[in-house]
């Protein structure tokens, strides 16, 4: 038995399918993500087809049965697109990067509408603000690690749970995660982090987004966030839209 049903939707990716149709993956509201063919969508002339692309927020009909692969699109309505992420390298590098880790670290059937709330609002604000892009991403990240259960948490010692307060000095390692400096003396450190950078952290998981801070601390950020991932899912090898120069 197919059920008729109605969700909002972000366009993961998509590809030809046969002469006529396409099939694409989707994040959605209510379901996670999907895969489903869209009959007809490669027709210069259907407006479905010109829907279909990445990044779109969609609103979708469709006919869905647990057992199948591969649901079946019925109706596509556009609800936003993103057209300054395209015109700007910058902005569609991390937007790139944001589908990236949903295509590879969530799977299909499982659904977080926080997850989906959370994309929707970013791509939107790397749309239509002037933040630095790879500000939003990095606070994107952490947001993200959480909800899929990889929480980088900040509050206390991995090992002793004391409180961790802002001036202190800690270290982290992939398999522990943050500790105090009293409990890093007899434990492998991947890295330490100064006040300066550890503040930083406090600042980029909080509400704030009128935070200064440099470009290569950033990068630093996201490149031990990768790792602390990698090191945790095997499959996972980085996130490749970060690699385009
Ligand atoms: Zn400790």
């Amino acid at each position: 038995m197919s059920e008729i049903i109605k969700t909002e939707a972000l366009v993961l990716r998509k590809i030809d399918y046969g002469d006529t149709s396409k099939i694409a993956q989707f994040y959605s509201r209510d379901f996670g993500k999907i895969s489903a063919i869209i009959k007809g969508a490669r027709s210069i002339k259907s407006k479905i087809g010109m829907m279909i692309d990445t990044m779109n927020l969609l609103q979708l009909v469709l006919y869905r049965k647990e057992t199948r692969e591969v649901q079946i699109v019925s109706q596509v309505d556009l609800i936003k697109h993103y057209p300054r992420i395209r015109d700007d390298y910058e902005k569609y590098k991390y937007a790139s990067a944001i589908i990236e880790l949903i295509l590879n670290l969530t799977f299909e059937n499982e659904h977080s509408k926080k997850i989906f709330d959370g994309t929707v609002r970013i791509l939107s604000l790397l749309d239509a603000s002037d933040q630095n892009s790879k500000l939003l991403f990095v606070k994107y990240f952490f947001f993200f690690l959480k909800e899929i259960g990889y929480e980088f948490q900040l509050k206390h010692c991995n090992i002793c749970r004391k409180d961790l307060l802002a001036y202190d000095e800690v270290s982290f390692n992939y398999e522990t995660g943050l500790m105090c400096k009293k409990c890093r003396k007899d434990r492998f450190v991947n890295f330490d982090f100064d006040e300066e950078l550890f503040n930083l952290l406090i600042g980029l998981n909080s509400k704030k987004n009128n935070i200064i801070c440099k470009e290569e601390d950033l990068n630093l950020i996201i490149n031990i966030l990768e790792k602390f991932l990698m090191y945790h899912i095997h499959e996972f090898k980085g996130i490749k839209s970060l690699k385009m120069s």
